[in-house]
């Protein structure tokens, strides 16, 4: 995911780290911290435990104990996850990486649409996790009420294993909610998926997903909430793009690239000027052209190449002077999906075909579009 970085790695599996998630800790840090007195009336009636506040409240202290909690929180989601890739190697789902975003962690796989039956496990484990997890910072809280004399440093401890314990038991119950792609949207998938074919489960999952990230955005509008308008978000933007992914998985199922390709393709050679490609652009309305030598593919020439060199410098220059030079090629008989994961992958519009080096159609992004909207009719 973009705007993430690594922080370490876990069984081989690269945690990486998105830029939400270290706004987040500062920011509960400061909420935390903030509401302290609000929290210990609240949490001291909730755990039926005396908490002596000596500690809590005076200077900065609130805002240390809020950073020490968010960073709780942080280990938490991080077990989650880790839970959740457990599961996944077991059944023989790779994981690419785990990120940590504002509202939870995000297991990257390589194939975004497992079988239900493992799908399944591999959802309920993550929150089942923070449940765990949750609950057993509440026998701390007891633990240190058995163990410990009562004082501001019992009061301490007691008040942070709290505060955890129910962030973790909310994270449990928030993972459920049936908000596709969250766990809960991936346990209704799988439950749906077992009945009907998965695009047409993917689609009713995402659905609802979509129906709460709308419900959330209005609320986080009306309670002034960012973190809320920024999980709809998250969940609206992830939905749609899964539900494509799996929609495109289904309608090219049997589609190869040789099906749809354009051929014979509009070639330039390395030596052609590069004034005679934007002409060649405007009267083909092509936006992209392989470059040939010899009937050898040697690179790619496209509009993103030529926005990379200011209007003057193009005058003097061929294509050999702009051109991509490792092509991303495919063979005829590559399946389209590819085709389309490659160009996201990439961020590139069109891929050519190769035999042996040899150009012998061009593939693009506009054309798989076409081919998915005649296969929906
Ligand atoms: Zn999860």
């Amino acid at each position: 995911m973009k705007g993430s970085f690594k922080i370490g790695s876990i069984f081989g599996i690269p945690i990486l780290i998105h830029w939400t998630f270290l706004v987040i800790i500062p920011i509960f840090a400061w909420i935390i911290g903030n509401q302290i007195t609000l929290t210990v009336d609240l949490l001291s009636n909730t755990f039926g435990v005396p908490i002596d506040t000596t500690y809590l409240t005076p200077g900065w202290n609130p805002y240390i104990l809020g950073t020490f909690v968010a960073f709780g929180l942080f280990a938490g989601v991080l077990l989650h996850e880790i839970a959740h890739c457990i599961v996944a190697k077991r059944s023989g789902v790779p994981i690419h990486s785990i990120t940590l975003l504002v509202f939870g962690g995000v297991s990257s796989m390589e194939d975004s649409t497992p079988d239900p039956a493992v799908e399944l496990p591999m959802a309920l484990v993550g929150p089942l996790t923070s449940l765990a997890v949750g609950l057993a910072f509440i026998i701390l809280v007891y633990g240190v009420q058995a163990s410990m004399a009562a004082g501001p440093l019992a009061g301490l401890l007691v008040f942070a294993f709290a505060y955890l314990g129910l962030l973790n038991v909310f994270l449990f119950a928030f993972n459920l909610i049936p908000a596709f792609p969250m766990d809960g949207g991936r346990v209704l998938r799988a439950y749906l998926a077992k009945r009907m074919p998965l695009h047409r489960a993917t689609r009713i999952a995402a659905d609802v997903g979509k129906g709460f990230a709308v419900i959330f955005g209005i609320v986080g509008i009306l309670l002034f909430s960012p973190i809320l308008i920024l999980i709809a978000f998250f969940i609206y933007i992830g939905a749609t793009q899964e539900s494509a992914v799996v929609r495109y998985a289904f309608l090219l199922r049997d589609v190869t690239v040789g099906d749809i390709m354009a051929h014979p393709v509009m070639t330039v050679s390395p030596q052609t000027p590069v004034r005679e490609i934007v002409d060649l652009m405007y009267v083909t309305k092509h936006l992209g052209f392989p470059v040939t030598d010899r009937g050898q593919i040697v690179g790619m020439v496209t509009l993103a190449d030529l926005h990379k060199v200011p209007p003057p410098d193009r005058e003097a220059m061929q294509v050999r002077d702009v051109m991509t030079r490792d092509v991303v090629t495919l063979p005829p008989e590559a399946p389209v999906m590819d085709a389309l994961r490659l160009m996201s992958a990439h961020n590139i519009g069109r891929i050519p075909v190769t035999v042996d080096g040899r150009l012998v159609g061009i593939v693009t992004r506009t054309d798989i579009l076409k081919v998915v909207e005649l296969r929906e009719i």
